[in-house]
């Protein structure tokens, strides 16, 4: 019987479980049931449980036979601070969150690869399974390595997983390098003169100088970085002001930044930075801009996308693989992850029909269908990956070096 075969006798108990976490979503650094929960059923299969590291995160960690080797698997907990407007009966039953980004599959399914494990998986090795908080802006990935993580808990490799609609169900997505865009999020505060709004010329009107910002901002991607670096500069927010006929004293822009390189990441900072300052400067205002990088790239290492897109073909065929998948702007703070060890983060389909709604959608869902495939994935990873005797992990090493030209 294949792995994936053995995963749908846990389908019915993994959807269940994974209906209870999506009825019951929690937001970063709060997610206190889902991490009892999580907790609790590790225990259960018989995984040494960790708790506490970045307030809400859980390690599991399962060994068999003597070798060192290890592997880091990497789920999140977190839900987002949106309103659900599904109407089944597992909606939201917090008003105000949803797991609009199916972190509850995520963790289900890295769950279900550690009853398989626990119970019958053939390895020679340590798997440290990773529940972190709070990766929706909260870095809650970032937060668990400063904790230290991976010296608790050593890693040899890192992988995570993350679901994506529009991708059809049985398909898996990736491509080495940056694969994700870093994020930036930037305050920009106009300072003016406040006054009577039939009466302008007693003023210096912030909200006229943050507009001329708003516009100059949108020259930096198409007038100061080379056509070939892709990048977004986006104005979300615009406060300023409480009545009809009054000129406030201030005015606030907030927005984000994505791009792939660090460098055009503070590059494109200090841009806003002299366009505000000038913009607001020729119209007798001030500008102060507080930048901030929250998260960077995601990058793949070549070896360890090749080698998980690989154990993906053996699941589902080189047909069903996107070698080549396609970069995204979103970020994602496994990123973080991959900085400190050589991993790959990979894309799961979630379905490319009428429901396969984008994430931070109100009308999002994880896609319960894959729930045993993504299981799969990870038990096939550990599997191949923790090999008995030195064939498996190491020699593979050694092999794609070969295949590379690379050194040792
Ligand atoms: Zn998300
Ligand atoms: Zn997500």
């Amino acid at each position: 019987m294949t792995v994936i075969e053995e995963m749908q006798k846990f389908a019915a108990d993994m959807t269940e479980f994974r209906h209870d976490l999506h009825a019951h979503p929690e937001l970063g650094y709060h997610e206190e049931r889902t991490a009892d929960r999580v907790a609790r059923r590790l225990a259960g299969y018989g995984v040494d449980v960790h708790r506490g590291l970045a307030t809400t995160g859980v390690v599991g960690t399962l060994r068999r036979g003597n070798s060192t080797r290890s592997l880091g698997l990497r789920a999140e907990l977190d839900a987002l601070p949106m309103a659900e407007l599904n109407r089944f009966s597992h909606r939201s039953r917090h008003e105000g969150r949803m797991h609009a980004c199916g972190h509850d599959g995520h963790t289900t399914m890295l769950l279900g690869a550690a009853r398989y494990l626990a119970d019958q998986g053939d390895f020679d090795g340590v798997v440290n399974f990773i529940f972190q908080p709070a990766e929706e802006g909260g870095a809650g990935a970032n937060a668990m390595i400063k904790e230290g993580l991976f010296e608790q808990f050593p890693c040899d490799r890192v992988f995570g997983m993350h679901n994506a609609p529009g991708l059809a169900t049985g398909k898996f997505s990736i491509r080495s390098g940056p694969m994700m865009a870093g994020c930036a999020f930037f305050d920009v505060t106009v300072g003016g003169v406040g006054g009577h709004g039939a009466m302008p010329e007693t003023a210096v009107d912030p909200i006229v100088a943050a507009s001329h910002i708003v516009s100059a901002l949108q020259t930096i991607v198409s007038r100061n970085l080379r056509p070939f670096e892709p990048a977004v500069v986006t104005v979300t927010q615009i406060h300023a002001g409480d009545a009809y006929n009054v000129i406030p004293a201030q005015a606030v822009l907030r927005g984000t930044v994505r791009c792939f390189a660090p460098q055009i990441m503070s590059a494109i900072g200090k841009r806003i930075e002299q366009l505000a300052a000038n913009v607001a400067s020729g119209l007798g205002a001030t500008a102060k801009t507080d930048y901030r990088v929250v998260y960077p790239p995601l990058v793949n290492h070549t070896d360890e996308t090749r080698y998980i897109a690989d154990v993906a073909a053996e699941l589902v065929g080189e047909e069903n693989v996107l070698r080549d998948g396609r970069q995204t702007m979103a970020s994602e703070d496994f990123s973080f992850m991959l900085n400190a060890r050589p991993g790959a983060f990979i894309n799961i389909g979630n379905g490319d029909g009428d429901g396969g709604c984008a994430v931070h959608n109100p009308n999002y869902d994880f896609n319960d269908a894959i729930l045993p495939l993504g299981a799969a994935l990870w038990v096939r990873l550990v599997e191949k990956r923790l090999a008995h005797g030195d064939e498996a992990g190491v020699a593979s090493d050694h092999v794609a070096m070969a295949r590379d030209g690379g050194a040792p």
